[in-house]
């Protein structure tokens, strides 16, 4: 694999990771806010609840695209 294609991809998973924590729902179980992302390169990421532990599968919505097409 090329070096540049590594890059690029270590680059849009960061910027995912960071898409996904800006955009974390609250525990489904217990409803915290305290929750960790374990893993954003499936679909839908994974995530933990850090306060009961339960794993749970949540993918944000993205919106951006949508506002700008809508900006002409
Ligand atoms: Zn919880």
């Amino acid at each position: 694999m090329e070096a540049e294609t590594i890059i690029a991809g270590a680059l849009a998973l960061a910027r995912r990771r960071e898409h996904l924590c800006r955009h974390a729902s609250p525990c489904p179980n217990c409803g915290t806010n305290q929750v960790q992302l374990i893993d954003g390169l499936c679909n839908p990421a994974l995530w933990r609840c850090r306060e009961c532990r339960k794993g749970f599968e949540y993918e944000p919505e993205s919106k951006m695209l949508v506002n700008n097409l809508n900006h002409n």
